[in-house]
């Protein structure tokens, strides 16, 4: 197997410099780009919305405890997609896997339906090195909640991947194919679980289950569940929660946040220290995908998961008394 070993990546894996905020910060007014050329771009955003909306279909086709136990297992495994491999993995490069598994976590991630792993993380770095001021594209300080939730991926600014933030990951073929074609997973997955369905209806029919049904929970409700939760570190884990280091930015920790994103809710400890596979930094901070990555590792599917930098502690230490 093809080695996946990322190019160094200094700025993001390095621990930020512990900016406090007494620091002198500029405080830029709201650009006047900020909706002003900003059009919703409603030919691509009307899947999203009918994705939604066809949540409300669980009062047609109703409910089985085999189509809630696969909502809930696919939003499990979906959300581990994108917080180990679109976010720590792609964007972050805290550890490191092989070029097989590097391209089944990315599937992983797709099948989440949050587009492709090269657009997902070089937006992501592009959060981090402007977090919470106008250049952010999903900043709730600078844009406000809607904005930040769901606005900013609606609008066609933000609509392109941009190559020049992710050269490590752009330079494998197979996932700028399926950054372009960042449809065919969720597609693919519909198809397999509506396909599931009629198989259950045909031959297991006390499960009580069919096609539509098993799309509408599989699919549409497991998948809305999934973008507002991701979505909801993008707007409240800027808003609600503590925050514990004096990040230049306004990121906070929240423990619902993390119990709902298996994590990622430790966001002002990711904001801290970007460069580590960790995101719970002390045993209470229930962090599900790091302990799911080291289990990962024990297996040997993945490796070299970074750990919180010395340098990291000691401001710890200081921070602390
Ligand atoms: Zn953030
Ligand atoms: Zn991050």
């Amino acid at each position: 197997m093809t080695s996946a070993e990322p190019l160094a990546n200094p700025e993001l894996q390095d621990v930020p410099s512990a900016a406090t905020d007494a620091e002198p910060r500029v405080e830029l007014p709201l650009p006047p780009s900020r909706r002003v050329g900003e059009r919703i771009d409603w030919a691509r955003i009307w899947p999203f919305l009918v994705l939604q909306a066809s949540c409300l279909l669980v009062f047609v086709v109703g409910w089985s405890p085999v189509a809630v136990i696969t909502c809930v297992g696919l939003y499990l495994v979906r959300m581990f997609g994108i917080t180990a491999f679109y976010h720590r993995y792609f964007s972050h490069r805290t550890f490191r896997v092989g070029r097989g598994m590097q391209f089944v976590g990315a599937l992983l991630g797709a099948a989440a339906t949050q587009r492709g792993p090269l657009w997902w993380a070089a937006h992501h770095r592009q959060h981090h090195r402007h977090s919470d001021t106008p250049q952010d594209a999903h900043s709730p300080i600078a844009h406000g909640f809607w904005w930040a939730h769901i606005g900013w991926i609606a609008c066609r600014r933000n609509y392109a991947t941009d190559l020049d933030q992710v050269p490590d990951l752009a330079r494998f073929p197979e996932l700028r194919w399926l950054d372009r074609n960042d449809l065919v997973v969720p597609l693919a997955l519909l198809a397999g679980l509506m396909l599931f369905g009629w198989g259950l209806e045909t031959w297991a029919p006390s499960l009580g289950t069919d096609a539509l049904q098993m799309g509408v929970w599989g699919f549409s409700v497991s998948t809305t569940l999934l973008f507002h939760a991701t979505a909801s570190i993008n707007s409240l884990a800027h808003l609600i929660g503590k925050r514990v280091w004096p990040t230049k930015d306004k990121s906070r920790n929240s423990m619902a946040l993390a119990l709902l994103t298996l994590g990622e809710g430790w966001h002002n400890n990711h904001h801290w220290c970007p460069g580590t596979a960790r995101q719970g930094f002390r045993w209470w901070e229930i962090d599900l995908s790091y302990c799911a990555l080291v289990a990962l590792s024990w297996v040997g599917l993945v490796h070299d998961l970074r750990p919180i930098p010395a340098r990291a502690r000691d401001e710890a230490r200081r921070i602390r008394g």
